[in-house]
């Protein structure tokens, strides 16, 4: 509604609230003035006005409540305000008769008790109508100037100042009706501004907040899956560690979804958001309402609990968490595993602040892909520990590859029966300048985190390929020299494309260099059996390594045509007391016989064990019995050292 509606509105609100009371007030003094007049000397007309009077009141009043009823005054009201202002003007104008009514006017007093009451009446209507002084001035006007025309009608001097007063009070009644009027409007208008502007202040405020709460939606959330994002993460995170009445202990849960990488690279980013949403929607659905489940990058979750048995739930929630990545996820019609792996650590046992307690729960995390995934790790010191070895050695290995700090020693195979030399293996070794040796384990893994195993390969492979050379001088020519490969590389790289490289820039003859593969990458992938059936037409040896220890397939061993088999060494510490062991070696023995392949015993280490070896037909071994790994450097002096009829001739007296 505009703003002279609203005023036009309340004027009307204002003249109908009091024209029951003036209607009622309006017949009572009508009645009385009909009433004195008749009793002065009654006369017909003072009746017929009366009963005009009363029944116009009553014709007001009807008309008016219909207009109230039916809400007009909202709707429309200037219409309202005319319909008042026309009905004041009428009764007004039968006001206009009272003072010539009947013979008795012609009496001053009751000409005086009429004017009075005209005048009384007429300043009664502009008193009830502050707010509107067009009825009132239409009602006033015309009894007014009647009362004046009755006064001049018998032209005396004092009738004539009465007239002069009346007029002047007719005047001044209106214009204080009017000016009551522009004070009304003033202020209700000041008051309709002052309420629109609170109006649209509260409308605004609203939008404000309205949008501030969309954007801390959007700012919290994660549009992908709904769940909260890494900030909301954050922020519950200072929240709950940032207290500064102490610890409230809390537990992290960060999961990694294990095979989401390959997923998406291989059925497409559509594919890994289903997988993303599928697992946030089992993860929302497991989680109490309470816990703050967000998705904090890729595929990678979390979950905070909070409370004194925080540690318990987590443990809980994050075994079922397991489970539930081990469902199948329907991407189209296929099915698909995905797996998680999951790291937890609590508050205040393991960390106190929030970057350290993500700290801990990422390290449990490492540790649990590290183990093979799909499992769930709890955060101990250990963990760390390892991890921070590990940390060190990875940022040191590339330099050390450069600089030559990693070193290949090498340990010499043998004939048991006369203890000639039939090879040597390749293994590698790494002083840390920190850290002391690192094993080899240890190397392999970090230069795999780092994508350097073709490098350490290459590294080890050249050194065997350079003591290939050096054998000769050594009276060892034609022996070979093995190096250990790790079954994962298979998937890294091109294994005989590399080693390929190698022989030939070394100029040697790739039958000369034997690959240790340990069993387990025999079972591999069609990607290994290929790679190793290049590695064979390429004339490299191979040999199966920690022979016993996995679940190699025979057949698939035939197939592969491996020159030897190497037999763990935990079947031969302490062969001479372990029926059970010897046994199994004098099959294995008698298997390699029937196979022509060259079983090679691990890690024989007293005399006792090589005559019992010896006694079950092996013929080839290795060990520190016969000699420790060593720098290529210190072969000739280990060569010399041994018993005159092993040394080679070239060499013999120079150690
Ligand atoms: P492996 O290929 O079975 O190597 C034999 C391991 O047994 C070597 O440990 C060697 O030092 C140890 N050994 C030899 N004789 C004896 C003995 O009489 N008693 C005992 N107790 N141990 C003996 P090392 O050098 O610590 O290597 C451990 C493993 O690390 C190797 O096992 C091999 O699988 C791997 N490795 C070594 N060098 C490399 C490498 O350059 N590349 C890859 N991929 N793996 C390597
Ligand atoms: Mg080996
Ligand atoms: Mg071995």
């Amino acid at each position: 509604m505009k703003f002279e509606d609203q005023i036009r509105a309340a004027q009307a609100d204002s003249v109908l609230a009091v024209l029951t009371v003036s209607l009622l007030a309006n017949s009572f003094i009508a009645l009385t003035t009909a009433a004195v007049l008749w009793l002065q000397q009654p006369a017909t007309d003072q009746a017929i006005w009366l009963v005009g009077i009363v029944t116009l009141n009553m014709l007001r009043q009807v008309a008016a409540a219909i207009l109230k009823r039916k809400d007009v005054g909202r709707r429309d009201p200037k219409a309202v305000l005319n319909h008042l202002t026309i009905g004041a003007f009428a009764s007004g104008c039968l006001w206009a008769f009272a003072p010539f009514l009947g013979p008795g006017l012609s009496s001053d007093g009751a000409q005086a008790y009429v004017i009075f009451i005209i005048a009384g009446i007429s300043a009664g209507a502009i008193i009830q109508s502050t707010a509107y002084s067009r009825t009132a001035i239409a009602f006033g006007a015309p009894a007014m100037l009647a009362a004046v025309a009755s006064l001049l009608q018998s032209p005396s001097t004092v009738n004539t100042v009465i007239a002069a007063d009346v007029l002047l009070l007719m005047v001044m009644m209106f214009r204080s009706s009017r000016m009551s009027e522009v004070n009304f409007i003033i202020s209700l208008t000041d008051r309709l501004k002052a309420v629109s502007l609170a109006a649209s202040l509260s409308r605004a405020n609203e939008e404000i907040s309205s949008s501030n709460r969309q954007l801390e939606i959007l700012a919290s959330r994660d549009p992908l899956t709904g769940l909260g994002n890494r900030a909301a993460f954050n922020l519950r995170l200072d929240q709950l560690l940032g207290q500064p009445e102490g610890d409230v202990p809390m537990a992290l849960l960060i999961i990694d979804l294990d095979r989401f990488k390959s997923i998406n690279d291989t059925m497409g980013h559509t594919a890994g958001d289903i997988v993303l949403a599928e697992f946030a929607r089992r993860l929302s659905a497991i989680a109490a309402p309470e816990h703050l489940v967000a998705r904090l990058g890729g595929d990678e979750f979390a979950v905070v609990i909070e409370g004194e048995d925080a540690a318990a739930k987590a443990l809980a929630l994050g075994t079922e968490i397991l489970d539930l990545t081990a469902r199948p996820v329907m991407i189209g019609d296929r099915q698909v595993t995905i797996g998680s792996s999951v790291g937890l650590a609590h508050v205040p046992e393991h960390a106190r602040s929030a970057e350290a307690i993500f700290a801990c729960a990422d390290i449990a995390l490492y540790a649990a892909k590290e183990q093979g995934r799909r499992r769930l790790r709890v955060f101990s010191p250990d963990i760390k520990q390892r991890l921070d070895r590990q940390k060190q050695i990875e940022i040191g290995l590339e330099d050390a590859l450069a600089s030559g700090e990693v070193e290949v020693f090498f340990q010499p195979q043998v004939e048991l029966s006369g203890e000639t030399v039939i090879g040597f293996e390749a293994l590698v070794r790494w002083n840390h300048p920190a850290l002391g040796a690192i094993s080899p384990p240890e190397i392999v893994q970090a230069a795999r985190a780092l994508h350097v195993s073709e490098r350490l390969t290459r590294h080890v492979a050249t050194a065997a390929a350079d003591l290939v050379l050096r054998l000769p001088a050594l009276g060892l020519a034609g022996i070979c020299v093995a190096i250990n490969v790790s079954p994962r590389e298979f998937s890294l790289y091109s294994l005989s494309k590399t080693l390929g490289e190698v022989a030939r820039a070394a100029g040697i003859s790739p039958s000369q260099m034997e690959i240790e593969i340990t069993e387990e990458a025999t079972l591999d992938t069609a990607a290994a059996g290929t790679e190793l059936e290049l590695l064979e037409k390429a004339g490299f040896r191979l040999a199966v390594d920690d022979f016993g220890m996995g679940h190699s397939s025979l057949a698939y061993i035939i197939s592969l045509k491996v020159d030897r088999l190497k037999i763990d060494r935990s079947f031969v510490h302490g062969i001479a007391a372990s029926r059970q062991n010897q046994a199994l070696v004098a099959a294995l023995v008698g298997m390699g016989h029937a196979l022509s392949i060259d079983i090679v015993i691990e890690g024989v280490e007293t005399p006792e064990d090589a005559e019992v070896l010896r006694m079950l037909g092996c013929r080839f071994a290795q060990g520190y019995l016969y000699g420790r790994p060593m720098p290529a450097a210190a072969l000739p002096a280990w060569l010399a050292a041994r018993s005159p009829k092993a040394q080679p001739e070239s060499l013999a007296g120079t150690a």
